[in-house]
């Protein structure tokens, strides 16, 4: 039995799922430690505007909204410790985790909300334009490209479906596809191929994206010639997969074939008092608002548990 404090929870992760999840077991008096990770905050911070989180009729940016989710959750009384897990051990009670190789910490229940990254191209100009004309989300960006012309990358179900519901607001979609075939299911490939706003350019690669402050344009290169073009567009949505936070709980927690945690009745992963919320074990909604709303429920799952 270690000789250090034992937590009543310890969340992994901050970002909309972990700071519900603090807030709401901060203030059932469980004093929660968020181990923040690296960089803290999750995917928002990376977004610029964020018009649909209910609450914010004028909008909100990002940051400041993770900056928001923190100090509520800091008011009732949850720790933040930046910092990422580097091990676990959840085979006997307490839970031990190790911070930075170093550190040895102790806890009556987890909530794991270490989220998802969306897989980008790896290019400079992506990073630097993240934001100002490229996202990685259609749900969350698509409102601010009103009559513009996209290009969606990627030929997986996920393009298929943005670049459908970028059709909404955009006035013309490419999809570049590396390949000349589509990996999606057949039935969204026929989405696509039928919508008239919609166009695909086979067998090509973004290699660069243009423009100083906002999205001017891409240079495209074709696979099969190597040929480069410069192609005029006002925003890229990649839409190439998302990888799921989940090195360290691999052979550990049930996760599905994608690498997502399995949860089930709530946020129940398969180990009794370790529970996820957010978008490590949701590969479907994606949204700020639903991470949160899985936060809250984790928060009481374990609030459950530790009551048992
Ligand atoms: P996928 O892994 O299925 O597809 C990723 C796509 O991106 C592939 O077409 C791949 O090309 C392409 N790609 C990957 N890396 C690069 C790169 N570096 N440069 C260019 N292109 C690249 O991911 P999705 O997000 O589309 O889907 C993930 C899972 O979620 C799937 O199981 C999917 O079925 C499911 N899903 C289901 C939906 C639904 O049913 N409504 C909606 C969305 C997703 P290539 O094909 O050549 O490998």
């Amino acid at each position: 039995m270690p000789n250090e404090q034992i937590e009543n929870i310890i969340i992994i992760g901050s970002g909309p799922a972990g700071d519900t999840a603090a807030l709401y077991s901060a203030r059932a008096d469980l004093n929660p430690l968020v181990i923040e990770g690296m960089p803290p905050g999750g995917q928002l911070t990376i977004t610029t505007d964020v018009e649909n989180y209910p609450g914010f009729p004028n909008g909100v940016q990002g940051p400041e909204l993770t900056e928001l989710f923190r100090k509520q959750a800091e008011r009732f009384g949850a720790r933040f410790l930046t910092g990422s897990v580097t091990n676990v051990d959840f085979g006997s009670l307490p839970f031990k985790l190790t911070i930075e190789d170093e550190k040895n910490i102790f806890s009556k229940a987890i909530i794991i909300a270490t989220g998802a990254t969306a897989k980008l191209l790896g290019l400079k100009s992506e990073s630097r334009l993240m934001g100002r004309g490229v996202s990685a989300c259609a749900t969350c960006d698509g409102f601010f490209f009103k009559d513009k012309e996209l290009i969606v990358v990627g030929g997986g179900d996920t393009a298929m479906e943005e670049a459908t519901f970028l059709t909404k607001f955009a006035s013309k979609i490419y999809i570049v596809h590396r390949r000349n075939e589509f990996r999606a299911s057949k039935i969204m490939q026929q989405r696509v191929l039928n919508n008239e706003k919609i166009d695909v350019i086979w067998n090509s690669n973004v290699v660069d994206i243009l423009g100083e402050n906002d999205v001017t344009g891409v240079k495209l290169e074709n696979t099969i010639s190597k040929e480069i073009s410069d192609m005029p567009i006002d925003g890229v949505f990649l839409a190439i997969g998302h990888k799921p936070n989940t090195d360290l709980f691999k052979n550990i927690i049930d996760l599905n074939e994608s690498g997502y945690i399995i949860t089930k009745n709530g946020t129940n992963t398969n180990i009794p008092g370790i529970f996820a919320c957010g978008d490590v074990q949701d590969w479907i909604y994606r949204q700020a608002v639903t991470a949160a709303g899985t936060g809250c429920m984790a928060a009481i799952d374990a609030e459950r548990f530790l009551e048992k």
